[in-house]
Parts: C-alpha cells; structure tokens; sequence
C-alpha cells in the first residue's frame, strides 16, 4: 500500500482529498498545524471511510520538524495543502505568506530530494491566470502579474517546483483549481471558513441561515451578460478526485514531463446572480442580496477549459452545480445546530 502525505489534510480540500485516498486504499498521513483547521475533522474523516488517518501536529516553517518526520516515515508522494490563502490577508501581511506558502514548500521539496522521494502533487490555483485573454482559459493562457502576494505564492511555488524538477529529477503535477464549493455527501466534512466568509458560497449559505444579513454582490457592471462576475465553481469532491488521478499518473509514471500543470474546474462559467438564482431554487430559500460596488482586485471572468485534464488525468466532473449547492446548504444547516 503507497502511503501518501497529505499537507493541509485537515482543511477543506484537503480532508476531502484524504477521504478519496483512503477510499482508493491508499494509506495517509497527515500534516496539519491547525492553523485553519480543527482537529474533529480527523474523527468526521474516520466516520466516513474508517480509518483514522495519522495526524502529526507540525508547522512546515520549522525546518527540524520537517526533518524529523520525514526521518520517522517512508513516504512515496505527497499533496501539498498546507498554504495560508486568504486574498485580503495576504495583502495586509505579505511576508506571513511568503514565509509559510514559500518557505513550507521549500522544506518539503528538500526533504524529497534528499531522501529520492518522488511524485509530489502542488494546490495551484486560476487566480496564476489573472484576467484571461481568451475563455476559456487553457494551460498555455499566460501567467499574468499576481494581483495580490497569495497569487503571487502560487506563481512562485510553481516555479520553484519547475527548477527542482529540472535539477533534481522530480515528477510533479500542479492542479490549478478554479472555485471549489460544496461538502461531501456524508454531512460530515465540509468549508469551516473562520469569521467573515471572503467566498461567495459560504457568504450565501451563512445570508440564508441568517448569521449574515444581506449578500452583497460586487459589481453589476461588469462585461458579462448580467453584469455580475462569472466563475467556474467546482464541487470539492470532483475536485479531489482529480488528486487522486494526477498521483496515480506521477505514480504509474504515465506522466509526460517531469513538471506538468491541469486546469481543475467544470468548464463551465456562472455569473454571481445565475449562482444566487440557482441556490434559491436547489434549496427552496429567498436571499436577501443587494448590488454593491466591485470589491478591487476581482476579474471579470474565468473558467476552465479542461479538455487537458479530461484526456490526460482521465478525470472528469460528475456533479452538478446544483448538487454543490444543496450540499454547502445541508452543511450550513448542520452547522448552526
Ligand atoms: N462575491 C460577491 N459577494 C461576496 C463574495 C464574493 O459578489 O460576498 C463575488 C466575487 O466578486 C466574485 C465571485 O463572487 O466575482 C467569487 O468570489 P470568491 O471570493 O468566492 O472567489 P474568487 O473567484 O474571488 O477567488
């Protein structure tokens, strides 16, 4: 049995991620310092597949801890979560980010060198895209100047993965994640966001359990039909599935460059209201929205052309828009009780 490091396990790609590797009889181990994270999720993963996945409670800043764990355990590839990713945050503390996104990846890559360790799978995201010149946006769209440092971490983290790979004969995969949304089926694990919701799914869902008053969507003016932003939203659980295709390929090595990247969305764009629309009528809830001005730093548009992952990874999304959102309202739901 491959055992496979999850970084980040514990958040909300991550553990759902876990849950397809345990459910492909891959055996896991998680680093997760609970940064954004908590620790029940590690039981509400057993509940769903189980097995318990081993926890260790380390920070990947701390270059010793690294060590020692990877001293302690046989790894034979990894999936790196462990990121900070709040947009606004990383603008107020850039350097926070650039120490934990870079710094972190960095020591694993290290530890994978010395220790020959192979197949290492990196949490991009479409934001390296910036706005598009053309939809929908394939691999070879260039990468736009980050319009905040949390982009920029993911630039940076792919580049410091292209030069390993090149001088240390690493495989590596970068999936570029357009918007996950949703929970898995179960109830049992889901997008636990701390405070204000920054995301228009969990900002809908808290808006229709009451927590939030009123959405505001940002900006009716934009080039689109409707005015408002369009957005690829990707169930989480198809999205983690994609994982699980791209480590199978690393590990298969059906791989054909030592560095390759995938967009990871449906292919499909909504706009801010089709999605307010379509939650409405998934869920059988009013929202009480009003329009306000665009918030700076968002794109007008963005989904994914994803023909490359469909051929490539063999891997393709199963769920509708509408089951993502009746999944993030019954996880809402099960939150307030
Ligand atoms: N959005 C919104 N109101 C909110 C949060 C988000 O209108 O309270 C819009 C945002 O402007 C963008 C889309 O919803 O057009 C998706 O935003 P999100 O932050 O979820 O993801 P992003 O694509 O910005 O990473």
């Amino acid at each position: 049995m491959k055992k496979i490091l999850v970084t980040g396990g514990l958040g909300f790609i991550g553990s759902h991620t876990v849950v397809e590797l345990q459910n492909e009889g891959f055996d896991v181990v998680i680093i997760d310092n609970l940064s954004n994270s908590k620790i029940e999720v590690l039981d509400n993963i057993k509940e769903i597949t189980g097995t318990k996945p081993d926890l260790f409670q380390i920070d990947l800043r701390v270059k010793k801890d690294v060590v020692d764990f990877f001293s302690n355990n046989t790894i034979d590839g990894i999936i790196h979560f462990a990121a900070f990713k709040a947009v606004g945050e990383s603008v107020q503390n850039p350097l926070d980010y650039y120490e934990n996104n870079i710094g972190s990846l960095v020591h694993i890559l290290q530890e994978m060198r010395d220790r020959n360790i192979d197949n290492f799978i990196f949490s991009s995201s479409c934001t390296v895209y910036g706005q598009a010149d053309e939809l929908p946006i394939t691999e070879n769209a260039p990468i736009k100047h980050a319009l905040s440092p949390y982009g920029n971490t993911k630039q940076i983290g792919e580049e410091v993965i292209i030069d390993t790979c090149k001088a240390n004969n690493l495989n590596a995969i970068s999936l570029r994640y357009f918007n996950p949304i949703g929970a898995h089926d179960t109830t049992k694990i889901g997008e636990l966001p701390i405070g204000i919701p920054q995301n228009l799914i969990p900002y809908i869902t808290q808006t229709a359990a009451g927590i939030r008053e009123q959405l505001s969507i940002f900006g009716n003016d934009y080039n689109t039909p409707d005015g408002t932003a369009i957005r690829d939203y990707i169930h989480v659980v198809d999205l983690a599935k994609a994982h699980i295709a791209a480590l199978k390929r690393l590990i298969q090595k059906e791989n054909k460059t030592n560095f390759e990247f995938f967009n990871v969305g449906t292919g499909k764009g909504s706009s801010v209201l089709e999605i307010v629309k379509a939650f409405e009528v998934a869920t059988n809830q009013k929202l009480n929205y009003k329009i306000a001005d665009r918030r700076e730093g968002d794109i007008a548009a963005a989904y994914a052309d994803t023909t490359l992952a469909n051929s490539e990874l063999k891997w393709k999304t199963e769920k509708t828009i509408e089951q993502a959102l009746q999944s993030a309202w019954k996880w809402q739901k099960k939150q307030k009780s």
